[in-house]
């Protein structure tokens, strides 16, 4: 008798996204002595000669991350070139090229091609970065976009994110949790539209959250500032699952702990009032919101008087032995453990 043997089949919510890249990754052998660094960080790190090359790559797909009921191709081709220069200056790099693949369904004309582009060449224009190439298929899934960027660093001084030391001050450039709050708008709106579809959408006052949820900046000033200000964090990570998850990248490759204080987490106003009006914790959406594409980095504390006082940067906890646990410090005063609360699209 031939026994059924059945495959294994694990679901993969079982591992979580970066379960599965460790579980894909965990074994792989750098064969070449121009990898510097592979996975495991925003970019991999490539080394010819005096500079060292960057590299990171993106999918974003439709109806997973983005739905173009309410986000505009435009807008799209913008964001989507963003999110991967937002690795490299991560990185403390400079982006200098990207590569475009596209698969797309024959539901999309040249003209929504077109305007895609559009906002991929924008982004380039203002962020002096070159397409050099991609690919175009077709898919009966919708829209796939995967965006590879290449960047360029100084030989070692390329900022990963396993260099935390205890003592090392926390630093988030701009503010957070804007881009989860224009996503609640954004939703709220496609609901009244099924609801009456001759209604006019009502987006007084939500400028600024929805202009961090459609038109990201990536922060291609704060390496700069950085560097001017002679400043190498000592890690560095961008903020695209939320400030908790982030952190934990920091902490875990790093092999320590840390205090993040609630009264410090950097919000704009209008964050403040539209969590009051979604009935939302602005701290829960700082740690937790996803897509604010901001740099979260530690310092030598020694450093400290170089960043004091600028209006980009702001110095939200410190870094702690392991043993301490990763810990928020709420306005009470209590010590709360910072747990992943990333956005885990597999899940
Ligand atoms: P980010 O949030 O910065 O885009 P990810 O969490 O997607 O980073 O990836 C973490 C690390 O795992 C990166 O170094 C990335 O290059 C690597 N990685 C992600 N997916 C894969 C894959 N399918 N195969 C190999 N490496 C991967
Ligand atoms: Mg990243």
């Amino acid at each position: 008798m031939i026994e059924d043997k059945q495959p294994q089949r694990t679901p993969i919510s079982e591992l979580g996204e970066f379960g599965l890249i460790d579980h894909l990754t965990k074994n792989i052998e750098i064969k070449n002595t121009s990898t510097k660094y592979g996975v495991g960080d925003d970019c991999a790190i490539l080394e010819y000669g005096d500079k060292q090359t960057l590299v990171s790559t993106d999918l974003l797909v439709e109806n997973v991350h983005f739905d173009l009921s309410y986000v505009p191709l435009k807008h799209l081709g913008y964001k989507a070139v963003m999110v991967n220069l937002s690795d490299v200056y991560s990185m403390m790099g400079k982006a200098t090229q990207i590569t475009v693949s596209i698969a797309m369904s024959n539901r999309f004309p040249v003209e929504a091609v077109e305007e895609l582009y559009e906002g991929i060449n924008l982004a380039c224009k203002l962020y002096d970065v070159d397409l050099v190439g991609g690919d175009v298929t077709s898919s009966n899934l919708g829209l796939v976009i995967s965006i590879t960027v290449i960047g360029e660093v100084e030989k070692d001084k390329a900022v990963k994110r396993n260099g935390a030391k205890d003592g090392d001050l926390l630093v988030v450039s701009g503010d957070l949790g804007g881009a989860y709050l224009g996503l609640q708008v954004l939703e709220r709106e496609k609901e009244v539209y099924k609801v009456n579809p001759d209604s006019q959408p009502d987006l007084s006052g939500y400028d600024y959250v929805m202009e961090r949820q459609l038109k990201p900046e990536a922060r291609m000033d704060i390496p700069k500032i950085l560097n001017e200000l002679d400043v190498l964090p000592t890690s560095m990570i961008d903020i695209s699952d939320g400030l908790s998850s982030e952190v934990l990248h920091i902490c875990t490759q790093s092999e320590v702990g840390c205090n993040i204080y609630e009264e410090k987490i950097p919000l704009d106003p209008t964050v403040i009032s539209a969590c009051e009006e979604f009935n939302l914790d602005a701290t829960t959406v700082a740690l937790s919101g996803g897509e604010d594409y901001e740099l979260l980095f530690t310092i030598n504390a020694a450093d400290y008087d170089k960043i004091k006082g600028n209006p980009s940067l702001t110095v939200i906890g410190h870094i702690t032995d392991a043993s301490a646990g990763t810990n928020l410090v709420t306005r009470a005063g209590e010590s709360i453990t910072i747990k992943a609360q990333g956005w885990n699209h597999m899940s």
